[in-house]
């Protein structure tokens, strides 16, 4: 892609209202851009990233099992009364009428409506496990949308629903999610940890939160200094002491500054006791699906990746994120377009500077975007290119061809 082309263009300040980093750096760079409190647009650069968080999402949650799908973003109230949620939930809820007075609510999740689906369909134990998931966005009506894109609200979520015949199967299926996920925020490239949190009014289970470390961050957890025992708040107060109950060695420290990117919950039966959705088991007897619902944030995990990876000239994405693989920069006298053919033609995707503007606004662009190699040609490189790491000092000199290898491996 020609810079010249991409839309929109860098800015140089930094929005005044903006507090947070990822806030700061991803609308100067060009990735967000703030329609109102909580509610972004993401830009050509941020869906390319968005794209690539979603595909080892996709990749994860496939090889458990699941089948992708779509649900609708408008629900009638009917559905969300049937389990209480209706009134319950009405804090984040985003409720609207029309003009012949039916109500309904915007997506905040879907458990009702996947729960709707189960009961049209499942009739014997042969039809479960039913595994599905998506991407789509939810509406929540945040108290406090000041931390950038971590807390939208309107946002992406990926919401994975599954069911079973019985607890075991659940649990079963439960701790295949848990390893799924803990790939999924290790191929991110995220310090993180797996927290036990309780499970609210929904299930007297515990259920599991994963937590990027981050200074920044609004939450709080206490993991043990020696393995990797991780609860919340409410757990580490009902557990009575620093001693970690799982090795016995360790002390629970409190960790101040986390973001929660994941949540997974095993739900039970309340779900489908209130929405009456039985299956009939070997024996014949009619018995209420085991449920569990499994969120990623996929916009909030983008804004996590800036929060931890970042210097005072921008962003610093990693490679399997990155919206561009390279940004070759082409100064009076280089080779842009021969280079920019060569690499496109052997698959790489690259941002090209073929803009007329000053080496040092190039650079700086650059490192504000943030993409992991920087090359450049000028009348200095001559034949070569000037390789350079986002984040590293030195650069190298090398032929075309070692680029592209490099760049394959
Ligand atoms: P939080 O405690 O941060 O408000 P939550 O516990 O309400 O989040 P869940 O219902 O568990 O959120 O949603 C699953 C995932 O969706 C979260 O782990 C997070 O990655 C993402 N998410 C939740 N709320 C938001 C939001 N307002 N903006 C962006 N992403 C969000
Ligand atoms: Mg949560």
């Amino acid at each position: 892609m020609r810079q010249s082309q991409l839309f929109p263009k860098t800015k140089k300040e930094a929005p005044k209202d903006a507090e947070s980093i990822n806030h700061k750096l991803l609308v100067r760079a060009g990735f967000i851009d703030q329609l109102m409190s909580g509610s972004w647009t993401l830009l050509p650069l941020g869906l390319r990233v968005v794209a690539k968080i979603n595909q080892i999402i996709r990749e994860e949650i496939n090889a458990i099992g699941g089948q992708e799908m779509l649900m609708p973003l408008l629900h009638p109230k009917e559905i969300w009364s049937e389990t209480g949620r209706w009134d319950k939930a009405d804090e984040i809820m985003y409720k609207l009428s029309d003009v012949r007075k039916k109500e309904y609510v915007l997506s905040f999740t879907h458990e009702e409506i996947v729960m709707d689906l189960l009961r049209k369909n499942i009739r014997s134990y042969q039809d479960l496990p039913a595994i599905v998931y998506q991407f789509s966005t939810k509406f929540r009506n945040e108290p406090r949308a000041r931390s950038g894109i971590l807390r939208g609200r309107e946002f992406m979520m990926k919401d994975l629903y599954s069911a079973h015949a019985t607890e075991s199967d659940l649990m079963e299926y439960y701790e295949k999610v848990k390893k799924a996920y803990i790939k999924i925020f290790k191929r991110l490239g995220f310090d993180f940890k797996v927290v036990e949190a309780s499970g609210g009014v929904f299930t007297d289970k515990h259920t599991h939160e994963f937590q990027v470390i981050d200074a920044n961050g609004e939450d709080t957890i206490f993991a043990c200094n020696k393995c990797d025992y991780a609860v919340n708040k409410e757990i580490f107060e009902g557990s009575g002491g620093e001693k970690c109950p799982k090795c016995k060695e360790g002390k629970t420290e409190k960790l101040e500054g986390t973001v929660e990117v994941g949540n997974i919950f095993p739900l039970g039966t309340w779900y489908a006791e209130r929405m009456h959705v039985y299956y009939t088991n070997e024996k014949g007897l009619k018995k209420p699906v085991w449920f569990g619902s499994y969120g990623i944030g996929p916009t909030r995990v983008m804004g996590t990746l800036v929060e931890v990876s970042h210097d005072e000239h921008g962003i610093i994405w990693n490679k399997v994120v990155a919206p561009f693989e390279v940004h070759l920069v082409e100064l009076p006298g280089g080779k842009g377009e021969e280079i920019y053919n060569e690499l496109t033609a052997s698959g790489i995707d690259v941002l090209w500077d073929d803009r007329s503007v000053s080496a040092g606004e190039k650079f700086s662009d650059c490192d504000l975007i943030g993409i992991p190699v920087r090359l450049v040609t000028s009348a200095k490189t001559g034949e070569k290119i000037e390789w350079k790491d986002r984040g590293a000092e030195k650069s190298e000199q090398m032929d075309l061809e070692d680029v592209i290898n490099k760049l394959k491996k």
